[in-house]
C-alpha cells in the first residue's frame, strides 16, 4: 500500500513544470529525488536545484507542496537537495526530446567521458550541425545564444552542467 501511495505522489509531483521552460516537468529534468511517506501520512518531497539559486526554485517547491496536498496528503514538506548536485545528464530522453521541439537544443550528454562534449549542437530548427555560440548566456544564465551556420537562425542552448 505504502509503495502504491509514493508512486502515486511522484507522480503528481512529477508533473510539476519548469516556470522558465514550461514544456519541461521536474520529472524530465530529473530533479526530483525522492518521495517518503511516514507513519502518520506525512510526505517529505526532496527536490534539488538546476543551478544554485535558480529563481524558479522557489516557485517548483509551492508547486510541489501544492500538487501534493490536492492528492489529499495535507502534511508535506518540500526538501531541498545540494548533494550530488543535479547535472545535466539527469534530464530524461523524454526531456532532451521535448526541448529540441520546444526550439532549444538540449544538453549534450555528458556520459563518462568529456570528450564527448566536443559533440557537435545541433540547430533545433533544420537539425545542422554547424552552429556558432553568439552569447554564452542567452534568456536565463542556464541557456547560451546560438546562430545556425545552415539556416542562419538563431536558438537556444540548455547548456550543459
Ligand atoms: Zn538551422
Amino acid at each position: 500500500m505504502v509503495t502504491i501511495a509514493v508512486d502515486r505522489v511522484r507522480r503528481v509531483a512529477g508533473e510539476v513544470t519548469d516556470p522558465e521552460i514550461p514544456v519541461l516537468t521536474i520529472d524530465d529534468l530529473g530533479i526530483l529525488r525522492d518521495v517518503r511517506i511516514d507513519g502518520s501520512d506525512h510526505v517529505d518531497v526532496d527536490i534539488s536545484p538546476t543551478y544554485s539559486g535558480c529563481p524558479a526554485l522557489e516557485t517548483i517547491q509551492a508547486d510541489v507542496a501544492q500538487r501534493v496536498r490536492d492528492a489529499g496528503y495535507e502534511n508535506v514538506t518540500v526538501n531541498v537537495v545540494l548533494s550530488p548536485p543535479w547535472t545535466t545528464d539527469w534530464m530524461s530522453d523524454a526531456g532532451r526530446r521535448k526541448l529540441r521541439e520546444y526550439g532549444i537544443a538540449p544538453p549534450r550528454s555528458r556520459g563518462a567521458d568529456m570528450r564527448l562534449l566536443q559533440l557537435a549542437v545541433e540547430c533545433p530548427v533544420c537539425g545542422a550541425a554547424h552552429t556558432n555560440e553568439v552569447a554564452h548566456f542567452a534568456s536565463t544564465p542556464c541557456q547560451a545564444l546560438r546562430r545556425c551556420g545552415s539556416c542562419s537562425e538563431p536558438f537556444q542552448h540548455f547548456k550543459e552542467h
